[in-house]
């Protein structure tokens, strides 16, 4: 399987070196909106082109990995590409995904080709799982936690505070409500209940640090509806100890079953990453296998992970895996 990448950030990082760790994929050339000769990327023989020239690579390639990011160029991006290759993303903004999946489908129906958004842990993995456990205890409740990991989108809010130079925001589980959910208690839980926020700041010379931690505490939508810790820090030990990319979460469906509902039953699942985009991207990779699949068999237009065959994602045969793993 030839496989391209559109977009050379933490995503296209990922992407590239998932796929030279699999046995049956290789990595035809990486596509970048920027002067290629200023992206250097791991693999020594594979060609960095400008975006510009992507046509050229029409049947050269079996699927694109598009690794833009989710706010502005993957609603782009994804239906443009769909003109010409299958496509795979990892949309993440859930409000719009219905939007962009019209988009993506009509794109790829008109050019015959398959276009799988949205993939990753969340949506992706977690998304699965969701679906799996309502179909399995249809009277019962859902609960998702995140982290503790770095919300890059919190990271750059606070980052455009003035007087701030650099910051990290840590999304952090609260115990208690995970417990509780994991005893069958079923709460009601509210944001603030859930989740709470920790910020690392380095900040300017100069700058008025009550303000700052002010502003951060009282953001609309970002840190208003939670409780939150401001760390003043300098830049040694941010550097030091806050340039990771970790993150995971878990999410649970507890449910009842029984003539008078008397028997509980919870389904947990957690993800712990070190690597909050390379994980991603092995599941991106995974998917990938699928949609040259899918697309051998004749599907086209717009899919999701929930439409995907678990079969599909393996480079083993059905045998192996029914002899193996079921
Ligand atoms: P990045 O910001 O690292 O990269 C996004 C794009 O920015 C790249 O495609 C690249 O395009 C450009 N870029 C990257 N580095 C530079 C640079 N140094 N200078 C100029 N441009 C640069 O985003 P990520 O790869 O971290 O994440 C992409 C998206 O993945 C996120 O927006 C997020 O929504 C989504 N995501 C989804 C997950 C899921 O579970 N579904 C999990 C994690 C992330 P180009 O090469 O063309 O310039």
């Amino acid at each position: 399987m030839k496989i391209g990448i559109i977009g050379y950030g933490n995503l296209g990082r990922g992407v590239e070196i998932a796929v030279n760790a699999a046995p049956d994929m290789e990595l035809a050339a990486v596509f970048t909106r920027r002067d290629p000769k200023s992206v250097s990327i791991i693999s020594k023989d594979v060609p960095v082109v400008n975006v510009s020239e992507v046509a050229d690579w029409k049947d050269k390639i079996d699927v694109m990995v598009i690794c833009g990011g989710s706010a502005t160029d993957l609603p782009v991006q994804t239906p443009e590409y769909a003109k010409l290759f299958n496509v795979i993303d990892s949309f993440d903004t859930h409000a719009r995904i219905p939007e962009h999946f019209a988009n993506v489908d009509k794109a790829a129906k008109e050019s015959g080709h398959v276009g799988l958004i949205s993939c990753g842990w969340d949506p992706g993995l977690f998304s699965l799982n969701r679906v799996y456990a309502n179909a399995i205890l249809p009277d019962g409740k859902d609960y998702t936690f995140w982290g503790k990991g770095v919300s890059q989108g919190h990271s750059d809010a606070v980052r455009r505070i003035e007087g701030v130079k650099n910051a990290k925001q840590y999304t952090i589980p609260v115990e208690a409500a995970l417990e509780a959910v994991r005893n069958g208690e079923n709460p009601e839980l509210t944001t603030r209940d859930k989740h709470t926020r920790e910020v690392f700041v380095v900040a300017k010379e100069g700058a008025d640090k009550a303000l700052i931690e002010k502003q951060i505490k009282e953001m609309p939508n970002y840190f208003d509806e939670y409780n939150t810790t401001v760390h003043f820090i300098d830049e040694d030990e941010f550097n030091k100890n806050h340039s990771g990319m970790a993150h995971g979460g878990f999410v649970f469906r507890s449910g009842r079953t029984g003539v008078n509902k008397e028997n509980n039953h919870i389904i947990e699942y957690s993800l712990k990453l070190d690597s909050n985009p390379e994980f991603t991207t092995s599941v991106l990779v995974a998917y990938a296998r699928a949609v040259k699949r899918m697309y051998d068999e004749g599907q086209r237009g717009c899919k999701t992970v929930l439409d995907v065959p678990p079969t599909y994602l393996s480079e083993k045969s059905d045998e192996e895996l029914r002899n193996h793993l079921l």
